[in-house]
């Protein structure tokens, strides 16, 4: 089989009232009701390593423990295809990618590969970003589309490119519903599917974001040559030219020589469906250039989830210098962990960042330095915005409350 089905741990809807509080479960408990039983299948492209896998690992088991029969798909792919799609994500954030027939090609012919094995019976099919979106046209050109077809957009297209726009809207109009993270991602021209706005949340109680005792903490620091009596800083992103790493170290270089001893932890699992990732980091790399005070840290040195809860823990400041995001799951996890954030004044990071208040939006790397400065020199700044940001993020960004919107969305579809 083409398209294959990811295995999700068990969760429990219980294990979350003591972060989200008792009124956020029955809530979602009482808003799921209507819809037990509803056959729900998640499709994306890679079951590890960014945003979207994170975020469906546990959504569709805490839908399951809604009573929703929610199942979770990943499509395959080839170097082609994903260098294809990858353009596709580049051109949806801007990028003038030159989008060709040739491209087309490659994408259709995997789109017709996938719907092959493509399974029956489904009430609702929720389709994750661009990479798998094509599929349903192939459906219903054999025939055998099914239920309600929802497209769920992560990305920030503020400004897309016009030939992958033009490729995009036809296919995606073909779609009951398309959600968006921010109503300012809406497009033009995506005028026949019902729209909705869902911002993306974080779960609490994972090895990523449950508290971490100190011991584990100082452990994983020691592990990585990491001195717990200097101040760090720590910016955890797939390496992609959208989340300036190379801005970063800039930052981080202009601080430091006001803050001495300063430390920056790099940390950026290689996603299965980024082919660009092994390049852009050889650029990071270069721009280090051996730096005793950086460390560039991928998955192929045993940065798992603990390890980067222990990071965004230790951290006295995070950056998230992105230059388009969607939303950007690593802001909420910092701030979950107490610490303030600076991030790059764009997309979903303006609605998780409250300027001054939880951390700073900043536009260029100089700025950026200069905030990074400003809160390393201030410690009861830095543990008041922790303290606001957290209470932020518990309000607005735990998972119960995006599962909550995605069912009362499923129920008025039905
Ligand atoms: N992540 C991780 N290890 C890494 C880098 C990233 O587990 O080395 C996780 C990160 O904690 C977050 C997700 O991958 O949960 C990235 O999501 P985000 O929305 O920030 O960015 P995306 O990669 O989807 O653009």
């Amino acid at each position: 089989m083409v398209l294959h089905e990811v295995e999700v741990q068990p969760r429990k809807l219980d294990d979350y009232a003591a972060d989200a509080g008792d009124e956020a479960v029955e809530r979602l408990r009482a808003a799921a009701e209507p819809i037990r039983g509803l056959r729900l299948l998640h499709v994306n492209s890679t079951s590890y390593g960014g945003g979207v896998a994170e975020l469906l690992s546990s959504q569709v088991p805490l839908l399951k423990d809604l009573g929703i029969e929610a199942e979770w798909a990943v499509i395959d792919g080839s170097d082609e295809f994903f260098a294809v799609t990858k353009a596709m994500h580049n051109g949806l954030q801007g990028m003038d990618v030159g989008w060709t027939s040739g491209m087309e090609s490659v994408y259709w012919e995997r789109m017709r590969a996938n719907a092959l094995s493509f399974p029956d019976g489904y009430d609702v099919v929720l389709i994750h970003d661009p990479q798998p979106l094509g599929i349903l046209r192939v459906l219903e050109d054999e025939r055998r589309r099914e239920g309600t077809w929802v497209w769920r957009c992560h990305i920030d297209l503020s400004q897309p490119d016009d030939g992958v726009r033009g490729f995009i809207e036809p296919i995606a109009n073909r779609y009951d519903q398309v959600v968006f993270t921010l109503e300012e991602f809406a497009q033009a021209g995506i005028i026949d599917p019902g729209l909705a706005f869902i911002p993306p949340s974080i779960d609490p109680t994972t090895d990523k974001n449950r508290q971490l005792p100190a011991g584990v903490v100082t452990e994983v620091l020691h592990r990585y040559g990491i001195d717990p009596e200097h101040p760090l800083v720590v910016q955890v992103s797939r390496f992609d030219p959208w989340k300036d790493p190379i801005g970063v170290i800039d930052a981080f270089r202009s601080a430091r020589e006001q803050v001495p001893g300063l430390q920056l932890v790099m940390a950026g699992a290689m996603a299965s469906d980024d082919p660009e990732g092994q390049e852009y980091l050889q650029r990071t790399v270069h721009h280090a250039a051996n730096d005793p005070g950086i460390r560039l840290l991928t998955d192929a040195d045993g940065v798992g989830h603990a390890e980067v809860n222990a990071f965004q823990t230790a951290a006295d400041v995070v950056i998230q210098k992105s230059i388009r995001e969607g939303f950007g799951l690593v802001v909420a996890e910092a701030l979950w962990k107490g610490a303030p954030v600076i991030g790059g004044n764009v997309g979903g990071i303006r609605i998780q960042i409250v300027d001054g208040e939880t951390g700073y939006l900043v536009d260029t790397p100089a700025e950026c330095g200069t905030r990074l400065t400003e809160l390393l020199r201030d410690p009861a700044l830095r543990r008041r915005m922790g303290d606001t940001g957290r209470e932020w993020v518990r309000r607005r960004f735990l998972c119960l409350r995006e599962v909550e919107d995605h069912v009362r969305l499923f129920a008025s579809l039905a």
